[in-house]
């Protein structure tokens, strides 16, 4: 882990938003978040979550649940790789939520370099509902780059089954 990854949890509003960042661990009070909706909506942009802890996981269900019982429309944007893993495997930390695009990690085998790419879910519908990964080209040399998770596990979060069952 980078030593920026335990950075400490914060929030800011954006907007229509709210921005997260730093790491989900005890320290990040994640059902207070449920007050911030705005017209039983809340928009959460996760891009800059950089590690979650099983404390963590604790929280974000929290929160899944609370906004549930507030009958609050949950929206998921840029979700981190380290959340999208929680949201494959935790079927409650899916709650009722929807998310709107996430990071996925591809490998470009010219540079030898992985780059995390954002997936817009409704651009890519027809490709995600087959379970196949969107191409995405290299940001350094342009080339097509390889999807790096198997694709069936990363993608399950869409289809609401778990890899487990
Ligand atoms: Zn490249």
């Amino acid at each position: 882990m980078p030593p920026s990854a335990r950075r400490p949890f914060s929030w800011q509003r954006h907007g229509d938003h709210l921005v997260l960042t730093g790491a989900i661990d005890e320290t990040a009070r994640l059902a207070e978040l449920v007050a911030e909706a705005v017209d039983g909506k809340l928009a959460l942009d996760l891009g800059g979550i950089t590690f979650i802890n099983s404390i963590g996981v604790r929280e974000w269900v929290r929160l899944q649940a609370g906004a549930a019982e507030a009958k609050i429309q949950l929206e998921l944007r840029r979700v981190a790789e380290v959340l999208i893993h929680q949201l494959n495997i935790v079927p409650a930390a899916r709650g009722a939520s929807t998310v709107t695009s996430f990071f996925a990690s591809y490998l470009c085998e010219y540079c030898d370099d992985q780059h995390p790419s954002l997936i817009d879910i409704e651009s890519h519908r027809a490709e995600l509902a087959r379970m196949q990964p969107p191409p995405m080209r290299c940001p350094s040399c342009t080339k097509a780059m390889a999807f790096c998770d198997p694709a069936e596990l990363y993608f399950s979060f869409l289809s609401g089954t778990s890899p487990l069952s």
